[in-house]
């Protein structure tokens, strides 16, 4: 897998696909130690399961395990720390982390009690586990979800659960954009392995979850978050840290030069079932057999258009969304099956920026 390539899968079958997401990264060639350390690092940002859209699916760290364990490597190691006010060994407990132990034999290391590295970069100083310093090869496992602060968050701001709660405080006072860009400067995940199966709509801690049965892989934490920012809808405006984390030199946001690949089409039929506030949203959809992928971007630049004050665009009108569509006319539709909307985004599954954008323009 090259630098600058994204690759991305959707089904429901997480274990499956995890397994095939990491065979097409070739991890051998880049890591060919086969007692190097290697963390873990989900995203428990709070002790909820990952129905609630806040936390890591365990078959994803369960599909890692057995495939890097298959290959040989041994001295893998899960380690988090969550959000100020919370306990990690909290979050361990109601994911069943112990599980890991048990099973495979991987240690669990909650990093807030990890020592740590004291360390100024660019300006901003942080105090770093010392373990995930030290470790040869850092696998990220963050979950596409929204962020009441920074729009989104996604690769770049999941290393934050490598600080120290102090330092976690500072960022916030600081906010949030220049720190997360600094810290990946001197911790930068080496690989990526998204999340995006029911990621929240709004908050890191959940309770939206919006289906969309996916994963991203990439080397790039840059170039992923520049991906994910577009499939929510968002622009670099409204995410910062990404351009400076290319600043800081952390990777590219060259997104049209990347080599996005897609491993197997979008799931056809799922009959997403958006709750809470998602559910609010989907009253302006007429959706016949969509896949989650193409709903979760059309209720996320709804979203962007409810932030941006422009949801009486669509009062009263229904956007078409959905393979029962295929053939037919309608007004506003969204994807390749609805190819005879008079008001369409293309794509299959199309991004939220390409719905929001036609949207922006009824
Ligand atoms: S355009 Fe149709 S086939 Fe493609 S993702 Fe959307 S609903 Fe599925």
């Amino acid at each position: 897998m090259e630098r600058n390539e994204i690759i991305i899968d959707y089904s429901r079958d997480i274990l499956a696909m995890t397994k095939a997401l990491m065979a097409e990264v070739d991890i051998e060639s880049e890591l060919p130690n086969k007692n190097a350390k290697i963390i873990l690092k989900p995203n428990l940002v709070v002790a909820t399961t990952p129905d609630s859209g806040a936390t890591t699916h365990i078959e994803i760290i369960s599909g890692i395990i057995e495939f890097l364990q298959s290959k040989g490597y041994r001295n893998i190691t899960i380690a988090e720390g969550s959000w100020v006010g919370d306990s990690t060994l909290r979050a361990f407990k109601v994911n069943n982390y112990m599980q890991f132990t048990k099973k495979y034999g991987v240690p669990l290391l909650d990093l807030k009690g990890d020592d740590y590295v004291t360390v100024n970069s660019h300006g901003v100083k942080m105090e770093i586990s010392q373990t995930a310093m030290e470790c040869d090869y850092l696998i990220s496992l963050p979950v596409l979800k929204g962020h009441c602060q920074t729009a989104m968050t996604c690769a770049l701001k999941n290393m934050k659960g490598i600080l120290s709660d102090r330092s976690k405080r500072l960022f916030h006072s600081l906010g949030l954009h220049k720190p997360i860009a600094a810290l990946n400067a001197v911790k930068c995940a080496d690989l990526v392995v998204v999340d995006s199966i029911c990621g929240d709509l709004d908050f890191e801690e959940g309770g939206n979850p919006v289906e969309a049965n996916r994963m991203i892989v990439a080397k790039d934490s840059v170039l992923l978050d520049t991906y994910a920012m577009l499939m929510l809808g968002y622009s670099f405006d409204d995410v910062p840290y990404i351009s400076l984390a290319e600043e800081y030199g952390v990777g590219y946001t060259d997104i049209k030069h990347a080599r996005i690949r897609e491993l197997h089409a979008p799931e056809s039929v799922t009959g997403a079932q958006p709750t809470g506030q998602a559910r609010q949203l989907a009253r302006f959809t007429d959706q016949r057999s969509a896949c989650s992928a193409c709903y979760a971007s059309l209720i996320h630049a709804l979203k962007r258009l409810d932030q941006e004050g422009m949801l009486g665009l669509v009062r009263g009108k229904k956007i078409c969304i959905g393979q029962e569509f295929q053939g037919h006319e309608m007004d506003i539709g969204v994807g390749k099956c609805c190819a005879g909307a008079k008001h369409g985004a293309k794509g299959c599954p199309p991004t939220a920026s390409a719905i929001f954008n036609m949207l922006q323009e009824l």
